[in-house]
């Protein structure tokens, strides 16, 4: 039973973040350390409702209350078995998930409709983090090892968030699995594309090497060809959506202008000792990021560590609301203006109190005192680039509206600003087709998604283009690559469910847990 009265007693809490100055100066976690006490403090705030919609904004259905309440008694091994039965990675979803559990909590409901505020819902996210970093302290995290083999083989294709946890699934029921990674590192866009400021790539690491002592096998650099996964008695593609949207407007072809995904992966080389300085830097330069969302707020994070000389991120939307809207009522993901970490660096303005090396290490000696480090512009569409000598130079601008006809420019708001480089976030339009995705002949939606069965199955044995390849186990697609891009809980809930139907088709039954199926979705009205 939770305490009754804890949501009385306390307020919500979160981690605090470190101070601008100095978490600018490095790409380490900007997150400071709660102390267990107040964790257990935060944890009691939950009400144990008789209806947890916390379960339903999560899609893994982590059993929250039931975390919550052994946290708050002090039960931190049991609270860890219990959350680790649904989440096979805690570190990733407690540090970077946007918690649409909270969004969906109980206490989070101030009236449910227009105007309504979130509330204070209990810091879930906060909780989870506290208790599987409580666990790897106490050595309680060990590799957990099947303890018969099923002599069947399963080659999982790439290595994000969805293909571990479907490796680490099908690994623990007795297969013998495989993962085929492309890249030099496993991790998907944990490793490349999510800066190490929201995850250091020492928590994948640590997770690689239970992964590896449970007996999944790792083969990086390699793109595998049908031939590299023949023998498999399963196939799971887990390639993501890593193809980037374009944009249209002039000046597109300039020097200087980049897509989001050449630009962080870089940094991420940087913080892993591979390359002293990255090719693309915003070291100095005047950056203009397109794309409101959370890639794009993370080259704002980059590009102020790297001192650039200013920073500006477009959003062709309004700014959202404090508040929710009619079309937005309690418990589905609240729209409302939300500042990210980067955000609050993007906030700061020079004080004058500023060390040299600080100024040194963030390009501060060119911004006037008061002057904050980074904008965030709202309604506004890029007209056109342009360049000098084939570098791009400026950037036009005008304030925009959503029509029924689309989005269009409103006369007279033009704005012209120096841009010397450029990173373009505009999203994902699905799997990388070249390669094994063709090669197997795997069918596309006109999304670019990788078209799947309720059951995940992407193509059968008696598939006539399998066949021919000289192919013949069943093809299964799991995470971005079926879903579109998404999220890591998504990722880590259909890489388990997709394992759970590996199993099925493999043993012919199975005991593995199916939290979703490939068409469920957010909660929404
Ligand atoms: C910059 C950025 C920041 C993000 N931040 C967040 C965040 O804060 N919170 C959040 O919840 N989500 C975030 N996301 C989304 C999240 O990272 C994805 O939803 C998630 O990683 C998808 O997991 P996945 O395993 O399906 O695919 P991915 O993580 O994309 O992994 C796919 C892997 O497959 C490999 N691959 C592809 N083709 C082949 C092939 N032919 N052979 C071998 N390997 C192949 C790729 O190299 C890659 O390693 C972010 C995304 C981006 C781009
Ligand atoms: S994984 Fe995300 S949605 Fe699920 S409990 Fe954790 S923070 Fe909430």
């Amino acid at each position: 039973m939770a305490d009754p009265y804890g949501f009385m007693k306390y307020r919500r809490k979160e981690a605090a973040n470190r101070p601008v100055p100095l978490r600018l100066l490095d790409f380490k976690d900007v997150h400071e350390h709660m102390a267990d006490s107040d964790v257990e403090i935060q944890a009691a705030r939950c009400m144990d409702c008789g209806v947890p919609f916390c379960h339903d904004g999560c899609p893994l259905g982590n059993i929250i209350p039931e975390w919550n309440d052994l946290v708050r008694r002090g039960r931190w091994e049991e609270a860890y078995n219990r959350l680790h039965a649904t989440n096979n990675f805690p570190e990733f979803t407690g540090r970077i998930c946007p918690a649409p559990c909270e969004g969906a909590c109980v206490l989070g409901i101030e009236g449910i409709g227009a105007g309504a505020g979130i509330g204070e819902p209990v810091a879930i996210k906060t909780v989870e983090l506290q208790i599987v970093e409580h666990a790897y302290e106490h050595g309680w995290v060990k590799p957990v090892t099947a303890s018969f083999s099923t002599g069947q083989s399963v080659a999982v294709v790439g290595s994000g968030p969805a293909g571990l946890a479907a490796a680490q699934q099908l690994t623990r029921a007795g297969h013998r699995v495989t993962v085929f990674e492309r890249d030099d590192r496993i991790g998907g866009l944990l490793r490349y594309g999510v800066p190490d400021y929201k995850l250091e790539a020492r928590y994948i690491d640590r997770r690689i090497e239970q992964m590896e002592a449970e007996g999944t096998i790792f083969r990086t650099s390699i793109s595998p060809s049908v031939s590299d996964l023949a023998g498999f008695d399963a196939v799971v593609m887990a390639v993501g959506a890593t193809v980037p949207r374009e944009v249209s407007f002039a000046g597109r072809e300039l020097d200087g202008v980049h897509q989001a995904m050449d630009y962080l992966p870089q940094a991420n080389r940087v913080v892993a000792g591979d390359i002293e300085e990255p090719e693309i830097t915003a070291r100095g330069k005047n950056v203009v990021i397109i794309g409101g969302g959370d890639t794009g707020t993370d080259c704002f994070g980059t590009a102020l560590r790297q001192g650039a000389a200013s920073v500006r991120q477009f959003d062709y939307n309004p700014a959202p609301g404090e508040n929710r809207t009619a079309g937005n009522p309690w418990p589905v993901w609240p729209k409302i203006w939300r500042v990210a970490t980067a955000h609050e660096e993007g906030e700061y303005t020079i004080t004058g109190n500023e060390s040299a090396d600080e100024i040194a290490a963030l390009g501060l000696a060119s911004r006037a005192p008061g002057e904050p480090l980074g904008h965030r512009d709202f309604r506004i569409n890029t007209v056109e680039l342009t360049g000098e000598d084939g570098k791009v130079t400026g950037l036009h601008a005008a304030q925009c509206e959503r029509t029924p006809d689309g989005m269009v420019n409103l006369p007279g708001t033009d704005v012209v600003m120096d841009a010397d480089l450029v990173l373009l976030a505009v999203g994902f339009t699905g799997a990388d087709q070249k390669g094994i995705v063709s090669e197997l002949g795997l069918p596309v939606d006109a999304r670019g998604r990788l078209v799947r069965d309720d059951n995940y199955r992407s193509w059968w044995p008696e598939t006539p283009g399998i066949r021919e390849a000289g192919f013949d186990a069943p093809v299964f697609s799991t995470g971005d690559a079926g879903r579109g891009a998404s999220l890591i809980v998504w990722a880590i809930a259909e890489g388990r469910a997709c394992a759970a139907e590996v199993d099925r088709v493999l043993m012919g039954e199975t005991a593995l847990p199916n939290p979703v199926a490939p068409s469920d979705a957010p909660l929404s009205v």
